[in-house]
């Protein structure tokens, strides 16, 4: 790998995505070497380095070429309005950026906001979507806590990021907009050359075989050799289920990829037609 160039990518250096970023890149094969106070780390198994950064400060160095690369949540990259290629939506962080009013505030529709003070942390998002709505509020922007902003007076009504809303119930707060949903993107720097795209393509490769694992599970059973048509029936596989001969010719060994969310009922239904010695293994990446 020494010919190929050096990626550097830029990693939330703590937070929510921080943790879920490297442990994307250890399912990827990428180890990077611990030390989370050095501003850069040197990966072993890949030609990138991670370049720990605030997540608000990611999409500029991706702009700029300081990163070749980033995971950054979508928020920020829109709220940041710098230009980056988003090269791939990757699952994890997801959230959306929503309007909350206090409970009781007798909310009728997006003209309650005409005249109201909104506490938010992404001022530019919500200004468009204002325009967009034509709808003239004052924004306020506040850099934390915003969620508290209505109770201590300091404004009508939030606009801030929700995942399972609990903050806002705790606050007394109602959701009454969703203005966008967001999730862990990769980013990157539109001026990249192609030696470097060579190398992000290989990444995305990687990433992909993870991603396309998740939520599936590796299923092998024995099963009365009779029976294989209707196992088959009940799974579809990737392609369809691998069937072994037995030294016992009345059995085969079936194998199939089935998702999570359907396996206990894909195993109920085998059971019924004699499948026994059922396992299940976890997936670690599939290839196609
Ligand atoms: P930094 O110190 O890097 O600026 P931060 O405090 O701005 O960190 P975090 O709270 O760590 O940011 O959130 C990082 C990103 O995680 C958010 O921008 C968003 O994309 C995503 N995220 C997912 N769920 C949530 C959530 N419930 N609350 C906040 N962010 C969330
Ligand atoms: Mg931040």
């Amino acid at each position: 790998m020494d010919n190929k160039a050096l990626l550097r990518m830029a990693v939330q250096a703590k937070g929510r995505l921080n943790e879920e970023s490297i442990e994307l890149l250890g399912e990827a094969g990428i180890t990077v070497e611990e030390s989370k106070r050095k501003l850069v780390a040197r990966c072993g198994g890949f030609p990138v380095e991670v370049l720990y950064l605030r997540d608000d400060d990611i999409p500029q160095a991706v702009a700029m070429g300081v990163a070749d690369i980033g995971i950054v949540g979508l928020n920020e990259v829109e709220e940041k309005g710098y230009t980056v290629d988003i090269l791939h939506k990757l699952g994890f962080g997801a959230c959306r950026l929503s309007l909350a009013v206090p409970k009781g505030a007798g909310y009728d529709g997006t003209g309650w906001f005409a005249g109201k003070r909104i506490a938010t942390s992404y001022p530019s998002i919500l200004r468009r979507y204002f325009e967009g709505a034509g709808i003239r509020a004052e924004i306020h922007e506040i850099a934390g806590s915003v969620e508290i902003a209505p109770s201590v007076g300091m404004a009508d009504a939030i606009f801030d990021i929700v995942s399972s809303g609990g903050t806002l119930v705790r606050n007394g707060l109602t959701e009454v907009e969703t203005v966008m949903d967001s999730e862990a993107v990769l980013v990157g720097d539109p001026a990249m050359d192609e030696q470097k795209r060579a190398v992000v393509r290989q990444l995305l490769f990687r990433f992909e075989a993870v991603e396309r694992s998740r939520g599936m599970k590796y299923v092998l059973m024995n099963l009365p050799r009779e029976r294989v048509d209707e196992a088959v029936a009940l799974l579809p596989g990737m392609k369809s289920p691998t069937v072994l001969p037995l030294a016992d010719k009345g059995w085969c060994s079936l194998h199939a990829v089935i998702r999570e969310s359907d396996l206990w009922e894909r195993i109920e239904g085998l059971k019924a037609i004699g499948a026994e010695d059922i396992l299940v293994l976890t997936m670690e990446k599939i290839i196609p």
